[in-house]
């Protein structure tokens, strides 16, 4: 591993979170891809309003988020054009938990029964933590529309995460799930074109699943 490796630990509320929606929401773990496609349209909104009083921040033509399958590297990549993060954000927004929604969905799970967690999706968004119910390890990488900088965020949800610099083309983000042995269905074209019409309605921004090789 290279030197400008750092090395965090997440904040013990943040392992807590991680456990508990792993292990409560096992038997509805395909909701993360809600969740990470949720997340990228709302990056790209939030890109578009920004272009509304930041220059040099507009959208490329044809915005759309990016579903790619590899079964060989078995990862499952989403990728977005939207606002990005920077290497701060990047720590912020996921290594710590400072949204009130996240710190209440937290609360409430643990109070639950364990067969009343399930119904505690529909009242929180579970959010990035969810893909860690599929992968065993996440890598994110941003690039803020704006800046130059790219890094990268990973972790194996094990109590610490790592940034390093990174390089990407353009502003956006993307998610690269390490699929999990017991979760290859989530690399299945199929499985995921199912999971994805059936969340598409919410979401606002076109969602493209790439061909195997393209
Ligand atoms: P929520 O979406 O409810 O805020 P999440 O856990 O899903 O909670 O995401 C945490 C935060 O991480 C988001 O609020 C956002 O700031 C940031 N984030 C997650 N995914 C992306 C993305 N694809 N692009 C930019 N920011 C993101
Ligand atoms: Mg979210």
């Amino acid at each position: 591993m290279s030197e400008t490796v750092e090395r965090h630990a997440f904040g013990a509320e943040v392992g807590r979170l991680l456990d508990l929606v792993v292990h409560a929401l096992y038997s509805e773990r395909e909701i993360f891809l809600r969740e990470l496609v949720a997340n990228a349209a709302d990056a790209v909104d939030r890109r578009r309003f920004a272009a509304q009083t930041e220059a040099g921040l507009a959208l490329p033509p044809d915005v759309k988020v990016r579903i790619r399958a590899d079964k060989d590297a078995r990862t499952l990549t989403v990728s977005d054009p939207g606002i990005g993060m920077t290497k701060d954000e990047l720590a912020q927004n996921l290594g710590t938990i400072a949204r009130s929604g996240t710190r209440a969905f937290s609360q409430s799970l643990a109070d639950a029964k364990p067969d009343e967690r399930p119904s505690l999706i529909g009242q929180f968004g579970v959010g990035f933590y969810s893909a860690f119910m599929v992968a065993d390890r996440v890598e994110v990488t941003s690039r803020r529309a704006g800046s130059d900088e790219a890094w990268t965020w990973a972790s194996e949800g094990q109590g610490e995460y790592t940034l390093a610099p990174a390089t990407r083309d353009e502003p956006g983000t993307d998610i690269v799930l390490h699929v999990k042995a017991d979760a290859d269905e989530f690399l299945e074209p199929m499985r995921i074109e199912h999971i994805v019409r059936k969340w598409a309605d919410h979401i606002t921004v076109p969602v493209t699943l790439a061909r195997e090789g393209e």
